[in-house]
Parts: structure tokens; C-alpha cells; sequence
């Protein structure tokens, strides 16, 4: 088969992409890769030249796992249907799921992506509460649907996009480095909750109600930020107090990436209503997830069916289940911890040598390093010049940020010292380009 053939004639394939597809599908790097395999955390072009992954969350135990290709081919042979039919694998993944969730969440839908999981969130908030008003904060982002991208920042107010949806409001961002509220003031964390206040009157007033509260726990696309401790637990108690529900969007920062904690949520000692989950549980395969409390399923079941064709079929369970396995069964969160610490201690070290280099903050495998000019400003063009650079030396790196100056290092979880090391010491001198 041709396809599976490996193929070199990039120039062709760009030219039939840019045939076929919309020109806002976007290709990463000025010089695009073409990967053909992987393997853990490395990845291989048409020539079989390496490169480390440094940036995928999807392949979350590592690119081509042996044992989810072997659950996944043996499930394919046996049967892949849907939750109309009992099945143990469903059951089976529910339960993995809940054992890492806290108490109170006790129901799982499945679906088939974190947009479809959004989307999911918000008719359970609109169902429990009644109301339509959400509160989001600004720059985020949380799917490619249509009601995901009305709570997406990061879409609706770009130009082109569709604009702020009237039962939304949005809050700033709990950026303590760039933000109104700053690391040098131990109130920060309560003066960014606090604007929520406004938000929430302002829906109320305009008649849309207070359904709730939805946030990347730590927002990725904003700025790869670590908001301080104590925001969400403020935010919440607002939001409860009015009546609504706290959604915590867990996609990039769930199932261990942190190290010191499996979810975000615990690092803010909240309790969510809602927790969405999405692109690592699949580890590639198409799958998002959604666990609530019992008082919110039973206010979603209306009379209406609940029904995904592909979400939670028996492949996807079998899928979901064994990544979440792997992840204990390899101490991968560990390794989270430990890597992810290593990294840390590296950057801090590139930050105190090189000036572009403003901040360096995360936690775990969930890493930004902020790039400024030399009045502070945001250092987009450095930031762009240096994730090409990097991939030049065959180290994949990524960008956020509303100004596109974080770098964004977030690898699948099998990354190991050694990659650690390597990503540094490069990163250290492509910076060192930029002097
Ligand atoms: N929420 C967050 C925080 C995300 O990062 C993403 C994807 N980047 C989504 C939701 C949407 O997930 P999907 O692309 O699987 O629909």
C-alpha cells in the first residue's frame, strides 16, 4: 500500500494539502516536518532522521505504545459497538476513571473529543441550573463547536472571528506575571477572583442567568499559566453563591502531566462540578470524557436520550482504560515530577543567563517560558525565530500566548533525563543566537 510506504516527495504533498484542505488548516514551522513513525517520545521523518517530541500531550504514554496497540487489535477483532449493549470494558473504564476523581463525582459520559466534551458541559450546566450565562477567562480555549467556540477567547476574539456571545462574559486571565495583579502582591489570587463579580452581575442583568463557571485549570493556550494559589477556590465559592456550577476543563492538564498532582484542580484544592477530559485518555484515539456528580446527571436526564455513536465504544473504553493503567503501571507521574523538575531547573538556569528570557514557569511536564524584548514587551519574533531553530536541531517545541511568545514544552510523559539535558543545552544556545 502506497500510503503506508514511506513517502519523500514533501513538496507534493504540501501542494495537494494546499489543493484539498481550507487554508486555515495550519502547519507547524516555517520548514513543516513530515513524521511517519514514532516511538515513545520520538518521532522520525521520511529519511528516518529522529526527533524528540517535546511538545505532544496527545501520545500521552508515548507515541505507539505496545500494549495499547495490543488492546486495541484485539478489541477490533472481537467486537466495537456502543453503550446501547452491555459491555464490561465500559463499566470497567468508568470505574478506572472515578478512582482518580474525588468522591463526589460519580458519573461518566463519554464522547469522542474535549470540544464534544465542552459542549457536553454546557447543556449539563444549562440543564442543572436552568440558566445560559457562562463566565470564562480570557484567551482560552476549549473547542472547535460551535458553543465551544463562543466560550473560546482564543477564537471568537480574533480578527475574523465571531465575536463574544451575549450569555458570556469573560474575565482576565490569573496571569500574575504579565496581569493586572502581580507576584509581589500576596492578594493577587482574591483581586483576580474578584472580577467575576462584575461578570456575573453583568449576566444577571442581562437576563441570561448564571449557569457557571468554565477554565482551562491551568490555561495552556493563554500562556501556559499557573494561576496562583487560591483563585479557583475564591472563583468557585462566587459562583456557587450564585447559584451556578464550576467546570474544570482538564484536557491539557489532567491524568498525572503535573507530576505533583494527577489533576489541576488539586493544586487549587477545589472540587469541580464538571471535570472535562480529552486528548491524552485516547493516547491518540479519537475520545473525550465527562464526569459529573449524581445531582447534575439527574437533571440532565430530562426524557431526553443521551446517546454518541462512537463515544464510549467498546474500542474507546478498552483504549481509555489502558492508558490511565499505563500511566500507574510505568510511574509516569512520577517521572512527570521528576523530568518536569529537572526541566524547571534548567530553564531557571537559561532565565538567570539569558535576557529575552522573562519567566519561566509550570509544573510537571506542563512547561512556558516567556520571551521578552528588552523593555519587557511581549518577544513574538524571538519566540517564533527560536521553536524553529529548535526544530532545525530536531527538538519540537511549541508557541502560546495572546502575543505567540511562551514556549510551550509539554512532552508525552516517557521523556527521560537524558532528553531533558538535550533539550537545554540546545535551547541554551539558540537562545544565545538571539543575544
Ligand atoms: N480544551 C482544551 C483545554 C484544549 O486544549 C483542547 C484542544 N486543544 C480542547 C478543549 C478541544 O479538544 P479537541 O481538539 O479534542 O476537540
Amino acid at each position: 500500500d502506497k500510503l503506508c510506504y514511506v513517502p519523500t516527495d514533501k513538496a507534493g504533498i504540501r501542494q495537494g494539502r494546499e489543493a484539498h484542505f481550507g487554508g486555515n488548516l495550519s502547519l507547524t514551522y516555517d520548514d513543516p516536518v513530515m513524521l511517519v513513525r514514532g516511538w515513545r517520545h520520538h518521532l522520525f521523518d521520511e529519511w528516518g532522521r529522529p526527533y524528540l517530541d517535546a511538545y505532544n500531550n496527545v501520545p500521552h504514554v508515548g507515541h505507539a505504545h505496545p500494549r495499547i496497540q495490543a488492546v486495541a487489535a484485539d478489541q477490533l477483532r472481537r467486537i466495537n459497538s456502543n453503550t446501547r449493549y452491555l459491555h464490561p470494558a465500559q463499566t470497567a473504564f468508568a470505574d478506572k476513571i472515578l478512582s482518580k476523581m474525588p468522591g463526589h463525582l460519580q458519573v461518566c459520559y463519554f464522547v469522542n473529543s474535549g470540544s464534544e466534551a465542552n459542549e457536553l458541559a454546557l447543556r449539563l450546566a444549562r440543564a442543572h441550573t436552568g440558566a445560559k450565562g457562562m463566565v470564562t477567562p480570557d484567551h482560552g480555549y476549549h473547542g472547535n463547536t460551535t458553543g465551544a467556540v463562543d466560550i473560546s477567547a482564543y477564537k471568537f476574539n480574533k480578527p475574523g472571528g465571531v465575536g463574544r456571545a451575549d450569555w458570556v462574559e469573560l474575565v482576565e486571565i490569573a496571569d500574575d506575571y504579565r496581569g493586572s495583579f502581580r507576584r509581589n502582591d500576596p492578594e493577587r489570587a482574591q483581586k483576580f477572583a474578584d472580577l467575576v463579580d462584575p461578570a456575573i452581575a453583568s449576566l444577571r442583568q442581562k437576563g441570561q442567568g448564571v449557569a457557571g463557571f468554565i477554565a482551562e485549570t491551568f490555561p495552556s493556550v493563554g500562556g501556559q499559566i499557573i494561576p496562583p494559589k487560591g483563585y479557583l477556590s475564591a472563583v468557585y465559592a462566587k459562583f456557587r453563591a450564585a447559584g451556578g456550577i464550576c467546570i474544570a476543563d482538564e484536557v491539557q492538564t489532567g491524568l498525572g502531566r503535573l507530576g505533583e498532582y494527577y489533576f489541576g484542580f488539586e493544586h487549587q484544592e477545589v472540587l469541580p462540578d464538571v471535570v472535562v477530559l480529552g486528548k491524552p485518555i485516547g493516547n491518540g484515539h479519537p475520545m473525550g470524557v465527562v464526569v459529573t456528580t449524581k445531582a447534575i446527571a439527574e437533571s440532565f436526564d430530562n426524557g431526553i436520550e443521551f446517546f454518541s455513536t462512537f463515544g464510549g465504544s467498546t474500542l474507546s473504553c478498552r483504549i481509555g482504560r489502558e492508558v490511565l493503567q499505563i500511566v500507574d503501571d510505568e510511574g509516569l507521574q512520577e517521572n512527570a515530577r521528576v523530568i518536569g523538575g529537572q526541566l524547571m531547573a534548567g530553564l531557571k538556569a537559561l532565565e538567570a543567563k539569558h535576557d529575552c528570557v522573562g519567566d519561566v514557569r509550570g509544573m510537571g511536564l506542563f512547561l512556558g517560558v516567556e520571551l521578552i524584548r528588552t523593555d519587557g514587551s511581549e518577544a513574538t519574533e524571538i519566540c517564533a525565530y527560536v521553536k524553529n531553530r529548535m526544530r532545525d536541531h530536531r527538538i519540537l517545541i511549541g508557541s502560546e500566548g495572546p502575543r505567540d511568545n511562551i514556549l510551550k514544552i509539554r512532552p508525552p510523559l516517557t521523556i527521560e533525563a537524558e532528553d531533558a539535558g538535550m533539550i537545554i543545552a540546545v535551547l541554551d544556545q539558540v537562545l544565545g543566537e538571539c543575544a
